[in-house]
């Protein structure tokens, strides 16, 4: 599968989570068995961990198919970087999405600043470029693709692998927004 067909079977599966049409494809025992062995993941999504932002859900799509790392505030720390170079690196996998989603609340809480202990507060500093980089008082959900959109790019700067990768066309990295009412994904 190439670059825009696995962008083109994600706005598909899209689709059929807006419409109540999932066809629940590849989750059963017979695709178990088929991926024991190894998995070739179509893409990669970078999301947050939030419960109402489900990307095999959103995507209608089944074991093996995406390779989905899921952080607060869908940040790209080293941890998260690594996952994705793992994939990139061995899995083959060709599209990258950051996706970021409506009333996100990590970024809720970047936006408020404040103490939120060490660790909280270390992984919400992974969302202050974007707040930077919104206009004073930006609603919520404008910095949230901001920092999707930041993100991207993070990715590239932050890692050889994925830079290599993209340089060379071999992967694409695009942002997304997830509407939490509608279910629709926005693709940058
Ligand atoms: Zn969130």
């Amino acid at each position: 599968m190439n670059i825009q067909e696995s962008l083109n079977r994600l706005k598909e599966g899209n689709e059929r989570f807006v419409t109540d049409s999932l066809d629940g494809k590849l989750q059963d025992n017979s695709r178990r068995n088929t991926l024991v062995g190894g998995q070739q993941p179509y893409a990669i999504i970078l999301s947050c961990a939030d419960s109402r932002v489900v990307p095999e859900l959103a995507f209608d799509a089944g074991l093996g198919e995406l390779f989905i790392i899921r952080v607060a505030g869908n940040v790209a720390n080293s941890s998260s970087i690594a996952s994705i170079e793992y994939a990139v690196a061995h899995l083959g996998s060709k599209l990258i999405v950051v996706m970021g989603h409506q009333s996100c609340g990590a970024v809720t809480a970047a936006v408020a600043g404040g103490d939120n202990g060490p660790n909280l507060n270390h992984l919400l500093g992974f969302i202050k470029p974007a707040i930077s980089a919104s206009e004073e008082g930006a609603a919520i959900n404008n910095v949230t693709k901001k920092n999707a959109e930041l993100t991207a790019e993070e990715l590239v700067n932050k890692s050889e692998i994925i830079k290599n990768a993209v340089d060379k066309g071999d992967v694409k990295i695009t942002h997304a927004y997830y509407n939490l009412d509608s279910g629709r994904v926005d693709f940058n």
